[in-house]
């Protein structure tokens, strides 16, 4: 007898999330801060059959499945049809981070080979910059209507001339769920940026998966907030699993200051807001100067770098719920979920706060493991530190026309290797120490840059700080603290390490405090520690300043 079930079984597609929400959520939709200046609102019905009118103009410039067609985009409702609409006819929809510098951004759409690129008005002058290294051939599209298409050197057609007249209804073509349906590019530390190339499968698993890990932020009937942006790793699922629930989406367009946030969440009642820690200080300094939170604003994921424990504890102190992510481009991206196991939830606040510090339990699906420096594999006892590995069916297989770097990121049993230095609980609990090549080796021994830094943040007089090693002739390697100052009253090493004093031993804290005005970011927002150690090559060390 077969030992096959009987189940149907029917390939995943993108697009049907958006016509579950058109039929289920009819009155849900997008509120989106355009680039024309002005409040726009649609509904999950309203963008299906604009996104079927896009599928009818994609076809008729030209664009076949297997086709790259890039996006150069901020959050809003024009990029969100751009999504399902590619994708749906079969095509690959490439988002590319404006953030990026022009020799990445010229390598990412040529290494792509992208037949078309749609441009958001404002990231025009952008690709007026790189015009002369496009891919050859490729068609360029202003995302606005006819009469705000900006006088450009480009030859540009207009988004909403594609879509006039046509058919409010495509049949959307059946294909294997394996098929590609999105590529995005590592915004990686060095080299040249890498390609996930994302399958249908992968987007809805992994948007089921989310759904599943992340409940208490994903909230039929409310609305989020993604912050993340939808020109990497796909605002983090939010533009899947937010119709597959039944929840809003405010699109905040470029705009992304505190005092900006502030007033569109206000007036929007956001429920859940999504982004990196970098924004949620500018939202909480608007916080503070307004006395009180948006109004709504009930729960707050942050991740792709670890939330400080003093921001952790500043949202909870005013009732907001923190739920914090870790996870990769390589893994479509979200891997954990940081809501509090059942017995913590009445925890007294301190408590929950420890238990929010720290990148939270793995999703359903995604599974960890730790490898020590011999290869060899650690235990999950919240103590042995090793670089995690990771292995699911929403983890890239390779990367897009890239054999050097995929024969560099697997291990023979086909784990994807994060590149970041961790610990795992027995319950679970995942802890990234650092990225691999943060991590502060002293004298044959560890020091994590990340607690230093988590800690010495919550210093008044310092808005935001960065530690790096310098090399050192005895000890081989030594931090130094690198600060943006809060105030005028700038603090001294002997102020950081009494603060430091309680958590680290006296050679883990660092040797000097250096201020500067900004810290240099990446183009995802974070700090970019490879600029800072760059920036730092001639540092000289305290122990050696009047030799
Ligand atoms: P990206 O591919 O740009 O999303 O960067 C992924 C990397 O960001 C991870 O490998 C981590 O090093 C870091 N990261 C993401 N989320 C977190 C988090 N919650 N805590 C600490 N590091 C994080």
């Amino acid at each position: 007898m077969s030992t096959k079930g009987l189940m149907q079984n029917r390939p995943l597609r993108i697009i049907d999330i958006l016509m579950f929400a058109a039929e289920a959520f009819p009155e849900q939709g997008l509120v989106s801060s355009r680039e024309e200046g002005d409040i726009h609102r649609t509904t999950y019905p309203e963008s299906l059959a604009r996104a079927s009118q896009l599928a009818h103009g994609l076809v008729e410039m030209g664009i076949r499945p297997g086709d790259r067609v890039a996006t150069l985009a901020w959050n809003g409702y024009r990029h969100f049809e751009l999504y399902y609409a590619i994708s749906g006819l079969g095509a690959i929809c490439h988002t590319v981070n404006p953030r990026l510098s022009r020799e990445q951004m010229i390598y990412i759409l040529n290494h792509a080979g992208d037949s078309a690129l749609f441009i958001d008005q404002s990231l025009l002058p952008v690709v007026e910059s790189i015009s002369d290294d496009l891919p050859p051939g490729i068609k360029l599209v202003a995302m606005t209507d006819v009469g705000n298409v900006p006088a450009s050197s480009l030859e540009t057609d207009c988004y909403e001339k594609i879509l006039a007249g046509n058919s409010r209804h495509f049949d959307w073509p059946e294909f294997a769920e394996e098929t590609a349906a999105g590529l995005c590019y590592t915004s990686g530390t060095t080299g040249n940026p890498k390609g996930a190339l994302y399958t249908h499968r992968s987007t809805v698993l992994h948007a089921l998966m989310t759904i599943a890990g992340h409940q208490q932020c994903l909230k039929s009937g409310t609305a989020a907030l993604p912050v993340v942006p939808l020109f990497h790793v796909n605002a983090w699922g939010m533009p899947y699993t937010a119709p597959i629930v039944g929840m809003s989406m405010v699109m905040p367009g470029r705009y992304l200051d505190g005092a900006s946030l502030f007033s569109l969440m206000d007036a929007e009642k956001v429920y859940s807001a999504w982004g990196v820690p970098t924004v949620w200080a500018g939202l909480l300094k608007e916080i503070q100067n307004r006395g009180r939170p948006p109004e709504g604003f009930t729960d707050l994921v942050v991740g792709g770098s670890a939330a400080p424990r003093s921001m952790i504890e500043a949202f909870e102190n005013m009732g907001i719920s923190v739920n914090q992510a870790w996870g990769m481009t390589e893994m479509s991206p979200i891997g954990t979920r940081g809501q509090l196991p059942a017995p913590l939830r009445n925890a007294p606040l301190q408590e929950r706060i420890d238990a929010k510090v720290g990148a939270g339990r793995r999703l359903f699906g995604v599974d960890f493991k730790l490898i020590g420096e011999n290869g060899e594999e650690l235990p999950h006892d919240g103590k042995a530190e090793g670089e995690l590995f990771v292995r699911g069916n929403t983890i890239v297989s390779g990367y897009y026309n890239n054999d050097k770097a995929t024969s560099a990121a697997f291990d023979d049993a086909g784990w994807f290797a994060t590149g970041d230095i961790a610990t795992l609980a027995r319950d679970g609990h995942l802890i990234i120490r650092d990225r691999s090549k943060d991590m502060i080796k002293s004298g044959g021994e560890w020091i994590s840059s990340i607690d230093i830094e988590n800690t010495a943040i919550s210093h008044p007089d310092i808005a935001t700080c960065a530690v790096i090693a310098v090399p050192h002739p005895k000890w081989d390697e030594r931090p130094i603290l690198i600060a943006v100052p809060s105030s005028d009253n700038l603090p001294t090493l002997e102020d950081i390490h009494a603060l430091l004093s309680a958590h680290f031993a006296k050679w883990q804290m660092p040797d000097d405090i250096v201020f500067m005005e900004d810290l240099p970011l990446t183009s995802t927002g974070k700090i970019s520690k490879l600029t800072l150690r760059k920036k730092f090559a001639d540092y000289v060390h305290p122990d050696f300043r009047n030799a």
